[in-house]
């Protein structure tokens, strides 16, 4: 069972301190957090750390899996999109499906809770089936400043209800009236995907997984997903390998909300054959956090080419491990890089931007030393999951006393 106790050392005492004070008008209270999938995605990555840590601090914490069949989630998947800016057919039988998921569920689900916390749009119109008995807050995680119109307006029927929203960005709160609270995601230190890791550790998993340390290696790791742009990655890394001998990693597991992953991932295969099969490009789907640990450690340059990006978790992971990151001024990415300080950013059209960026850091190691170190620091600052776990206590107690 993970301790709050375990972070020190890691974080400044005065935070350890700072917890156990804001959990202390909130014993006993229970809390249950909903959402769609149990791994995959940077949701699950952040429930897995901080319901057990909620439960450390006191507090009766819980978390519950919307079931979903394909259906429902090849419907969501679109929501998601849409709420990204994509056009949707917002059809009745979408509806009814999306709705009867949820009706289902609430059937076998009682929340007889002191606050729930919904995430993300699946499990989002389950406040229509319950009698409310408490505060309900709906956490959204995904970039919500250009919606699709229709789409926004049907979800708002469901939104409006909730006592209050959470967002990862000022910009991600829209049109919407109620109380909102900003909180950027998080990673966890001591989890095995961002715990430090002994020499003999990596060697196994290298040839575990054959991966191939003779070039440099550039990574990055993301579901296949349109909106991370493998793609464009590739083609950022055939410019790059114009002038370097390297290679391109893309790490993608396959979240069990997100059926567009193999369709995705069998058009990267499709369109890069070649360089597959010259060993250029290595296509990985296992469902491993150590493989993506090492990843982030390995790798001479993680790029994080994003076109659309509510956060990105995998940016925060890598600038922990103090491997440079080239990414996407896009979505959360500025809110966790300063250009030039600890890490770079381009525009998501700029090929030759990204290009130069990962030429000029395979080849000065101390720009990549620099840039590393100051990557970490600022995660240690601002975004590591004991600071999640204030914002939240800081929320309950204001909802709940
Ligand atoms: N992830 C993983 N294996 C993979 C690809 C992604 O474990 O093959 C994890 C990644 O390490 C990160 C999360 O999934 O913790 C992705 O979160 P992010 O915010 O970057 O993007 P999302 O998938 O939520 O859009």
């Amino acid at each position: 069972m993970k301790s709050i106790n375990d972070y020190r050392g890691i974080v400044d005492d005065r935070i350890i301190s700072n917890i156990y004070k804001l959990a202390n008008r909130l014993y006993g209270k229970r809390v249950i957090h909903v959402n769609s999938t149990y791994y995959g995605g940077g949701v699950a990555e952040i429930l897995s750390s901080l319901v057990p840590l909620m439960n450390d601090a006191g507090i009766d914490a819980g978390w519950r899996i919307i079931r979903g069949s394909n259906d429902l989630f090849s419907i969501t998947k679109k929501f998601h999109n849409a709420l990204q800016g994509d056009s949707i057919n917002l059809s009745t039988i979408k509806k009814k499906l999306y709705m009867q998921a949820n009706e289902d569920f609430s059937t076998y689900t009682h929340l007889d809770h002191d606050l729930v916390i919904i995430h993300d749009p699946q499990p989002l119109p389950l406040i229509q089936f319950y009698k409310k008995r408490q505060p309900w807050i709906w956490r959204c995680h995904i970039d919500l400043s250009h919606p699709h119109a229709e789409l926004w307006d049907y979800l708002k029927g469901f939104i409006l209800k909730y006592d209050s929203m959470i967002v990862s960005h000022e910009s991600y709160k829209n049109d919407l009236p109620m109380r909102h609270y900003i909180i950027n995601p998080a990673i966890d230190p001591l989890t095995h995907k961002n715990k430090p890791l002994n020499d003999v550790t990596i060697k196994k998993i290298i040839n575990k997984f054959h991966i191939p340390t003779d070039k440099p290696l550039i990574t990055q790791i993301s579901r296949f997903d349109k909106w991370k742009d493998p793609i464009g990655v590739i083609n950022v890394f055939k410019r790059v390998k114009k002038k370097i001998d390297c290679r391109l990693i893309l790490c993608g597991n396959m979240a069990s909300d997100d059926p567009e992953g193999l369709k995705i991932y069998e058009k990267v295969k499709q369109d890069a054959q070649h360089l597959i099969k010259s060993g250029d490009l290595i296509l990985l789907t296992y469902e491993s956090h150590i493989l993506v640990n090492v990843l982030q450690q390995i790798s001479r340059v993680i790029i994080q080419k994003s076109i659309r990006e509510g956060f990105g978790l995998t940016v925060t992971e890598a600038l922990w491990k103090q491997t440079p990151v080239v990414a996407s001024r896009v979505g959360g990415i500025p809110l966790q890089i300063e250009h030039g300080i600890n890490g770079f950013l381009y525009d998501p059209h700029d090929y030759d931007g990204f290009a130069e960026q990962i030429i000029e850091l395979i080849n000065n190691d101390e720009l990549a030393h620099r840039i590393g170190t100051a990557g970490k620091e600022y995660v240690r600052e601002k975004f590591l999951i004991t600071r999640i776990l204030i914002d939240y206590l800081e929320l309950i107690n204001q909802h709940l006393n």
